[in-house]
Protein backbone atom coordinates (compact mmCIF):
# COMPACT_ATOMS: atom_id res chain seq x y z
CA UNK A 1 0.00 0.00 0.00
CA UNK A 2 2.44 3.21 0.81
CA UNK A 3 3.88 3.76 -2.18
CA UNK A 4 6.46 6.70 -0.82
CA UNK A 5 7.41 8.11 -3.98
CA UNK A 6 4.57 9.62 -4.53
CA UNK A 7 5.07 13.16 -4.63
CA UNK A 8 2.95 15.08 -6.81
CA UNK A 9 0.20 17.44 -6.10
CA UNK A 10 -2.73 15.53 -5.82
CA UNK A 11 -4.98 18.01 -7.60
CA UNK A 12 -4.24 21.95 -8.71
CA UNK A 13 -6.66 23.48 -8.82
CA UNK A 14 -5.53 26.57 -11.38
CA UNK A 15 -7.69 29.60 -11.50
CA UNK A 16 -7.55 33.03 -12.33
CA UNK A 17 -7.92 35.13 -9.04
CA UNK A 18 -7.71 38.99 -8.17
CA UNK A 19 -7.52 41.88 -10.50
CA UNK A 20 -7.48 40.28 -14.04
CA UNK A 21 -10.90 41.39 -14.69
CA UNK A 22 -10.12 44.95 -14.82
CA UNK A 23 -7.44 44.34 -17.20
CA UNK A 24 -4.44 44.30 -14.54
CA UNK A 25 -2.27 42.25 -16.03
CA UNK A 26 -0.84 39.23 -13.64
CA UNK A 27 -4.26 38.05 -12.50
CA UNK A 28 -3.40 34.26 -12.89
CA UNK A 29 -2.01 32.63 -10.09
CA UNK A 30 -2.31 28.66 -8.75
CA UNK A 31 -4.22 28.05 -6.07
CA UNK A 32 -3.32 25.54 -3.45
CA UNK A 33 -5.80 24.34 -1.34
CA UNK A 34 -4.86 20.73 0.93
CA UNK A 35 -7.48 19.49 3.24
CA UNK A 36 -7.38 16.62 6.22
CA UNK A 37 -10.29 14.63 6.06
CA UNK A 38 -10.88 12.98 9.51
CA UNK A 39 -12.93 9.70 10.54
CA UNK A 40 -13.98 9.86 13.70
CA UNK A 41 -14.29 6.25 15.77
CA UNK A 42 -14.84 5.17 19.39
CA UNK A 43 -11.42 4.28 19.78
CA UNK A 44 -9.81 5.61 16.54
CA UNK A 45 -9.78 8.67 14.49
CA UNK A 46 -7.94 8.34 10.80
CA UNK A 47 -6.82 11.50 9.25
CA UNK A 48 -6.30 11.68 5.50
CA UNK A 49 -4.07 14.31 4.12
CA UNK A 50 -5.36 15.63 0.78
CA UNK A 51 -3.87 18.20 -2.07
CA UNK A 52 -0.58 20.41 -3.09
CA UNK A 53 0.43 20.05 0.72
CA UNK A 54 -0.54 16.93 2.51
CA UNK A 55 2.88 15.26 2.59
CA UNK A 56 4.32 18.03 4.61
CA UNK A 57 1.06 19.07 6.57
CA UNK A 58 0.91 15.11 7.68
CA UNK A 59 4.68 15.28 8.72
CA UNK A 60 4.50 18.33 10.90
CA UNK A 61 1.15 16.88 12.43
CA UNK A 62 3.31 13.80 13.57
CA UNK A 63 5.86 16.07 14.43
CA UNK A 64 3.76 18.33 16.74
CA UNK A 65 1.84 15.33 18.20
CA UNK A 66 5.32 14.12 19.46
CA UNK A 67 5.91 17.53 21.12
CA UNK A 68 2.29 17.37 22.47
CA UNK A 69 2.67 13.66 24.71
CA UNK A 70 0.97 11.78 21.57
CA UNK A 71 1.17 9.43 19.57
CA UNK A 72 0.27 9.97 15.82
CA UNK A 73 0.70 6.62 13.88
CA UNK A 74 1.86 7.07 10.08
CA UNK A 75 0.61 5.08 7.45
CA UNK A 76 2.35 7.06 4.58
CA UNK A 77 1.18 7.28 1.34
CA UNK A 78 -1.98 5.19 1.50
CA UNK A 79 -2.46 4.75 -2.31
CA UNK A 80 -0.80 5.84 -6.02
CA UNK A 81 -3.73 7.13 -7.18
CA UNK A 82 -5.94 8.83 -4.27
CA UNK A 83 -3.07 10.24 -3.30
CA UNK A 84 -3.81 10.86 0.46
CA UNK A 85 -1.54 10.56 3.20
CA UNK A 86 -3.09 8.75 5.97
CA UNK A 87 -2.41 9.31 10.26
CA UNK A 88 -4.22 7.84 12.77
CA UNK A 89 -4.16 8.52 16.66
CA UNK A 90 -5.75 6.04 18.86
CA UNK A 91 -7.46 6.29 22.51
CA UNK A 92 -9.37 4.35 25.14
CA UNK A 93 -12.48 5.34 24.03
CA UNK A 94 -15.36 7.07 25.86
CA UNK A 95 -17.03 4.15 27.70
CA UNK A 96 -14.32 3.09 29.83
CA UNK A 97 -13.37 4.14 33.02
CA UNK A 98 -12.05 7.37 33.07
CA UNK A 99 -11.85 7.16 28.86
CA UNK A 100 -13.91 9.77 28.64
CA UNK A 101 -11.28 11.91 30.22
CA UNK A 102 -8.52 10.29 28.65
CA UNK A 103 -10.02 10.33 25.15
CA UNK A 104 -10.77 14.09 25.64
CA UNK A 105 -7.52 14.60 26.55
CA UNK A 106 -5.65 12.80 23.43
CA UNK A 107 -8.00 14.63 21.22
CA UNK A 108 -7.63 18.09 22.33
CA UNK A 109 -3.37 17.41 22.27
CA UNK A 110 -4.01 16.00 18.37
CA UNK A 111 -6.12 18.64 17.83
CA UNK A 112 -3.54 21.51 19.38
CA UNK A 113 -0.84 19.72 16.81
CA UNK A 114 -3.04 19.88 14.07
CA UNK A 115 -4.11 23.63 14.29
CA UNK A 116 -0.04 24.22 14.68
CA UNK A 117 0.20 22.56 12.00
CA UNK A 118 -1.80 23.71 9.58
CA UNK A 119 -1.41 27.30 10.59
CA UNK A 120 2.47 27.23 9.71
CA UNK A 121 1.52 25.12 6.61
CA UNK A 122 -0.59 28.16 5.36
CA UNK A 123 1.35 30.83 6.84
CA UNK A 124 4.97 29.33 5.20
CA UNK A 125 3.22 28.53 1.97
CA UNK A 126 0.16 31.21 1.61
CA UNK A 127 -1.88 27.53 0.88
CA UNK A 128 -5.70 27.22 2.21
CA UNK A 129 -5.83 24.31 4.46
CA UNK A 130 -9.16 22.83 5.73
CA UNK A 131 -10.56 20.30 8.21
CA UNK A 132 -13.69 18.00 6.65
CA UNK A 133 -15.21 16.02 8.80
CA UNK A 134 -18.87 14.48 8.95
CA UNK A 135 -22.07 15.98 9.02
CA UNK A 136 -23.22 14.60 11.99
CA UNK A 137 -25.79 16.83 13.46
CA UNK A 138 -28.56 15.09 11.89
CA UNK A 139 -27.47 11.39 12.04
CA UNK A 140 -29.57 8.72 11.47
CA UNK A 141 -28.12 5.71 13.00
CA UNK A 142 -26.27 3.60 10.26
CA UNK A 143 -23.25 3.78 11.96
CA UNK A 144 -21.94 1.60 14.28
CA UNK A 145 -21.78 3.02 17.96
CA UNK A 146 -22.29 6.57 17.24
CA UNK A 147 -23.27 7.97 20.19
CA UNK A 148 -19.64 7.26 21.28
CA UNK A 149 -18.03 8.61 18.16
CA UNK A 150 -20.44 11.84 17.90
CA UNK A 151 -19.58 12.58 21.80
CA UNK A 152 -15.89 12.60 20.08
CA UNK A 153 -17.05 14.30 17.46
CA UNK A 154 -18.41 16.98 19.46
CA UNK A 155 -15.21 17.62 21.03
CA UNK A 156 -13.20 18.10 17.47
CA UNK A 157 -16.31 20.29 16.23
CA UNK A 158 -16.29 22.81 19.82
CA UNK A 159 -12.14 22.96 19.26
CA UNK A 160 -12.83 23.88 15.68
CA UNK A 161 -15.62 26.10 15.27
CA UNK A 162 -14.61 29.02 17.19
CA UNK A 163 -14.19 32.01 15.12
CA UNK A 164 -16.45 30.80 12.39
CA UNK A 165 -18.53 33.11 10.89
CA UNK A 166 -21.04 31.90 8.24
CA UNK A 167 -21.93 28.79 6.10
CA UNK A 168 -21.61 28.09 2.48
CA UNK A 169 -23.12 24.80 1.29
CA UNK A 170 -22.74 23.52 -2.20
CA UNK A 171 -23.21 20.90 -3.84
CA UNK A 172 -21.00 18.42 -5.55
CA UNK A 173 -20.75 15.13 -6.74
CA UNK A 174 -17.83 11.76 -6.08
CA UNK A 175 -18.08 9.57 -8.08
CA UNK A 176 -21.62 8.36 -8.62
CA UNK A 177 -22.81 10.16 -4.95
CA UNK A 178 -24.08 13.83 -5.13
CA UNK A 179 -23.45 14.88 -2.16
CA UNK A 180 -24.28 18.09 -0.18
CA UNK A 181 -20.87 19.80 1.54
CA UNK A 182 -21.07 22.94 4.15
CA UNK A 183 -18.13 25.35 4.46
CA UNK A 184 -18.14 27.12 7.88
CA UNK A 185 -16.21 30.17 6.58
CA UNK A 186 -13.28 31.58 8.97
CA UNK A 187 -12.27 34.40 10.89
CA UNK A 188 -9.14 35.46 10.68
CA UNK A 189 -7.02 32.85 12.31
CA UNK A 190 -9.01 30.48 12.39
CA UNK A 191 -9.40 27.53 10.23
CA UNK A 192 -12.16 26.50 7.50
CA UNK A 193 -14.48 23.43 8.79
CA UNK A 194 -15.96 21.54 5.65
CA UNK A 195 -18.91 19.19 6.81
CA UNK A 196 -20.36 16.61 3.98
CA UNK A 197 -22.67 14.20 4.39
CA UNK A 198 -21.63 10.72 5.80
CA UNK A 199 -23.28 8.39 3.47
CA UNK A 200 -21.33 5.64 2.05
CA UNK A 201 -18.11 7.36 3.11
CA UNK A 202 -16.70 4.05 4.27
CA UNK A 203 -18.41 1.83 1.23
CA UNK A 204 -17.35 3.51 -1.61
CA UNK A 205 -14.12 2.51 -2.94
CA UNK A 206 -11.77 5.77 -2.95
CA UNK A 207 -9.77 4.68 -6.02
CA UNK A 208 -12.57 3.78 -8.73
CA UNK A 209 -15.62 4.77 -6.68
CA UNK A 210 -17.22 1.20 -6.29
CA UNK A 211 -19.32 -0.52 -3.83
CA UNK A 212 -17.99 -1.74 -1.40
CA UNK A 213 -20.03 -4.34 0.92
CA UNK A 214 -20.89 -4.02 4.63
CA UNK A 215 -17.45 -6.06 5.60
CA UNK A 216 -15.78 -4.97 8.79
CA UNK A 217 -12.04 -4.57 9.45
CA UNK A 218 -9.93 -4.96 5.97
CA UNK A 219 -11.55 -4.60 2.78
CA UNK A 220 -10.07 -5.41 -1.16
CA UNK A 221 -11.81 -3.72 -3.91
CA UNK A 222 -13.63 -6.85 -6.51
CA UNK A 223 -12.96 -4.26 -9.43
CA UNK A 224 -9.56 -1.96 -9.01
CA UNK A 225 -7.89 -4.40 -6.26
CA UNK A 226 -7.75 -1.52 -3.49
CA UNK A 227 -7.21 -2.67 0.05
CA UNK A 228 -7.58 -0.81 2.88
CA UNK A 229 -9.39 -0.90 6.10
CA UNK A 230 -12.91 0.66 7.00
CA UNK A 231 -11.80 3.30 9.03
CA UNK A 232 -9.07 4.20 6.38
CA UNK A 233 -11.19 3.97 3.45
CA UNK A 234 -13.62 7.00 5.10
CA UNK A 235 -11.04 9.24 6.16
CA UNK A 236 -9.77 9.44 2.60
CA UNK A 237 -13.21 9.61 1.21
CA UNK A 238 -14.01 12.46 3.57
CA UNK A 239 -11.02 14.01 2.71
CA UNK A 240 -12.01 13.79 -1.27
CA UNK A 241 -14.90 14.93 -0.41
CA UNK A 242 -14.26 18.35 1.60
CA UNK A 243 -11.23 19.21 -0.87
CA UNK A 244 -14.33 19.33 -3.80
CA UNK A 245 -16.40 21.25 -1.38
CA UNK A 246 -14.12 23.97 -0.21
CA UNK A 247 -12.41 24.59 -3.94
CA UNK A 248 -15.73 24.94 -5.51
CA UNK A 249 -16.28 27.41 -2.75
CA UNK A 250 -13.02 28.78 -3.58
CA UNK A 251 -13.92 29.12 -7.31
CA UNK A 252 -17.48 30.61 -6.24
CA UNK A 253 -15.38 33.06 -4.66
CA UNK A 254 -16.60 32.63 -0.90
CA UNK A 255 -13.25 31.81 0.19
CA UNK A 256 -10.47 33.39 -0.48
CA UNK A 257 -6.70 32.46 0.20
ZN1 LIG B 1 -11.94 0.13 -6.44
Amino acid sequence: MATGKNRGPALTVVQTVGSDRNGKKGGVSVLDVTVVGVDVGVKRSVFAFVGVRARLLSDLVVIYGRQNGVSLMQLGTYDAVTRAYVVDVRYPGVDKYRGAEMTGNIVSKTLGAMVRAIHNVQRIHKTLVGLVLEDLRQFNGYKHDLAKARAVWGLMMSNFSKGVSKCSAVKVSWFWISYEGEVMIPTKDSIPIVLVEPEYTSSTCPRCGAYLDKVKGKVTCDYCGFKGDRDVIGAINIAWRGFLVLTKCVREGALRI
